[in-house]
């Protein structure tokens, strides 16, 4: 079965997170578990924690399905010294928060060489960061999110996702979440049939099914290969519906969080809807 949801605000606090999952017909989300803009956040208080829990038994919201993002500013292959060490306490600090809250999975950003490194030191010093940081917890997965190679970002390619993958010690708790619209825009033409097998297939045989652990469902505002990441409302962009009706039927994302970035917070109830009739 699919488990699907959208990147719900917790603002006020994460207790209220799975309240706005609930209230949009989730059974699947996301949140961060921090500013996301901010470097340094408070500690999660016991109180946050104990009513997250709460909420997310309360609306029967699963640990497997709940997939945290982490905060834009750290960037795991940072070519300098300073910025990699500022990013990979942080990111730490990411995975102790889902320790506290009692999830499974940590989603980011693999991380941008910046032109001051070449593509290979950053790669390994994003799997050195991933070491790092699963040494020193316990029970969270890292989750490598594949982008649309905007700028100096790393990880528009799947041969790219595999290479850190190679480079982590514990491959139980390294997984990849794909992203649609970045898949899209990174070049990948997934648009009718035999391209969907045929993309999927590059997927699975360079990085495997095995380490999926989340997608990302987003319709893109830019043509295939572009490079550009700007998500689109489902079926409104340069994706369109056919693809997400044949990604619904597909058993290779159930029981998976499947999550809505999609710009129009309004529409997200109607986009469960509408990809919940497709299924
Ligand atoms: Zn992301
Ligand atoms: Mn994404
Ligand atoms: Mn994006």
């Amino acid at each position: 079965m699919k488990y699907i949801g959208a990147h719900v605000s917790a603002s006020g606090g994460v207790e209220f997170a799975p309240v706005n999952a609930h209230e949009i017909g989730a059974n699947a989300f996301a949140l961060f578990t921090k500013n996301q803009r901010q470097w340094v956040s408070k500690p999660l208080t016991d109180e946050s924690i104990l009513l997250f829990k709460e909420n997310c038994e309360k609306y029967n919201l699963k640990a497997d399905y709940i997939l945290p993002h982490d905060s834009y500013l750290i960037n795991l292959g940072h070519p300098e010294e300073e910025g990699l060490q500022k990013s990979r306490t942080a990111f730490l600090d990411e995975m102790q928060r889902c320790e506290q809250l009692g999830l499974k999975l940590l989603n980011f950003h693999p991380g941008s060489h910046l032109n001051k490194e070449t593509p290979e030191e950053c790669l390994d010093k994003i799997a050195e960061s991933i070491n790092i940081a699963l040494n020193k917890t316990k029970g969270v997965t890292a989750v490598i999110e594949n982008t649309a190679g905007q700028g100096t970002n790393m990880g528009n390619e799947f041969l790219q996702l595999k290479y850190i993958i190679e480079r982590v010690e514990d491959k139980d708790r390294v997984g990849v979440c794909l992203d649609t619209c970045h898949t899209f825009t990174a070049g990948y033409d997934f648009l009718d049939k035999e391209n969907y097998e045929k993309v999927f297939k590059e997927f699975d045989e360079t990085v495997g099914f095995s380490y999926l652990r989340a997608i990302h469902l987003n319709d893109s505002k830019k043509a295939l290969g572009t490079r550009v990441d700007r998500h689109d409302s489902i079926g409104k962009g340069f994706i369109g519906l056919e693809f997400f009706q044949r990604l619904m039927k597909d058993p290779r994302f159930d029981n998976i969080p499947v999550i809505l970035e999609t710009p129009d917070d309004t529409l997200w109830k109607e986009e469960i809807s509408l990809l919940r009739s497709f299924e």
